[in-house]
């Protein structure tokens, strides 16, 4: 997949496994770390696809095609999230599951990455289609997961009553309840308190770690947020409720500005379950013109290669905090870098999500359930050590804050691989 520049006649890759792989090499090699160890970390160590036939509510059968990949696990389990989308691909679940090998180790939880997905657009679909797709999913799977092995999670257009059915099959399955096995369940089932505004929270803590390493006030600030999903939402909210001005908001279909501020209260109460509110409203802008909107942060919070080099130039953030995973391209983070903008990379931004579901996992494990106070007091000094463990090692290295994020995630993997004697 590539972006025709029409002046250089090169193309931009947009294939988001390569710009990770180069990362990964660019870090190794700063790392000194030899050859075999890239390759052992480029790809995932095993990739399980598979079709699941549904019976549809009219009566057909139609046959979904899904994929587990698990990137890398020395360290410990891996752990990611299920994606539902149309667009999911075999190569995007290759390094989504290895930016959560990197999300674990830049926040220094025992787990390597792994990520899922399925294609299908769960927004046609009915709650009881939704449930026999989850539940058949997990059986496809069912040998290669489990709590010790591979835990998934909510991710692109799941949630927690997804995380219950596929919970339950898995229960059913092994004949024992769970738990453990998925993260991001309802509280009743097991779910960890404050795991639904996790990755919100983690981003709001970046967002101020920034707003300190650029000397400006989160009370008044401007913020742009393009998406309004589970992240994307939670934190216009939070942003909101800490005095900042929250200017535009989009979804997959258009984007809302107003630059006194737009109610967020209101627009929370009208969004659907998939994050759709701009639907409702006439004057509406379209996703790139919210992005280069004058701002002071620039939360992409929605899907892959939002910035490139075709809009880098006119990106007017003093800091792009990255929610979603890939949002921006590796020459679009070469342009805002030499032009001064700081970017917090998703791999760091994103990872109160899974911090938090490891939260989770232990408190199944045993069998003891933290305050959300407590919660939230240990996310935030997860997230504060992991930025400043990648703003220092962007500093000390003279390097872009991605490539130190890529540094710092990737050391543990190596080393735990290293000594396990494989490399
Ligand atoms: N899907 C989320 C992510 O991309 C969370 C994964 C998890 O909680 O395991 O980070």
């Amino acid at each position: 997949m590539g972006r025709q520049n029409v002046a250089s006649g090169q193309q931009e890759n947009l294939d988001v496994l390569v710009s990770t792989q180069t990362v990964i090499q660019e870090a190794l090699e700063k790392l000194g770390y030899p050859e075999p160890v890239y390759e052992l970390l480029k790809e995932p160590l095993r990739l399980l696809t598979v079709r699941i036939p549904i019976k549809m509510d009219d009566g057909s059968v139609q046959v979904f095609t899904g994929y587990r990949a698990q990137h890398n696990d020395a360290v410990g389990p891996t752990k990611g999230g299920v994606r539902f989308h149309p667009d999911v691909t075999e190569s995007e679940v290759k390094a989504l599951s290895i930016w959560m090998s990197l999300k674990c180790g830049i926040v220094d939880l025992p787990y390597g990455g792994g990520k899922g997905g399925i294609i299908c657009d769960p927004r046609k679909m009915s709650f009881g289609e939704l449930e026999r797709l989850s539940r058949g999913y997990v059986r496809a799977i069912s040998q290669l997961v489990g709590p010790t092995k591979d835990v998934p999670a909510p991710d692109v257009f799941t949630n927690s009553q997804i995380m219950a059915w596929m919970m339950d099959e898995y229960s059913r399955i092994r004949e024992f309840d769970s738990p453990g096995f998925i993260t991001g369940k309802p509280i009743v089932l097991g779910g960890s308190r404050g795991r639904d505004t996790a990755t919100a929270k983690g981003v709001t803590i970046m967002i101020e770690e920034a707003a300190k390493k650029r000397g400006f006030d989160i009370q008044g600030a401007r913020v742009v947020v393009q998406g309004f999903g589970n992240a994307g939402s939670y934190l216009a909210k939070f942003m909101h409720d800490m005095g900042a001005k929250v200017i535009g908001i989009s979804d997959a279909l258009g984007a809302l500005h107003d630059p006194n501020g737009l109610d967020i209260e209101y627009l929370l109460e009208k969004r659907d379950s998939f994050g759709t509110v701009t639907n409702l409203f006439q004057n509406t802008i379209s996703n790139q013109e919210l992005l280069e909107l004058d701002c002071d942060i620039l939360v992409p919070a929605a899907v892959e290669n939002q910035i490139t080099r075709e809009n880098a130039d006119r990106i007017r953030a003093s800091a792009v905090v990255e929610a979603a995973n890939g949002p921006t391209t590796l020459e679009a983070t070469k342009i805002l870098h030499d032009r001064g903008i700081l970017i917090v990379p998703d791999v760091l931004a994103s990872a109160g999500g899974v911090t938090v579901s490891y939260f989770e996992w232990v408190q199944n494990n045993q069998g003891f359930y933290w305050t959300e106070e407590e919660v939230e007091t240990r996310l935030r000094d997860i997230m504060v050590q992991g930025f400043a463990n990648v703003y220092n090692t962007a500093q000390a290295n003279g390097v872009d804050m991605r490539l130190a994020a890529y540094m710092v995630g990737v050391r543990k993997m190596a080393e735990a691989s290293r000594f396990r004697g494989w490399v």
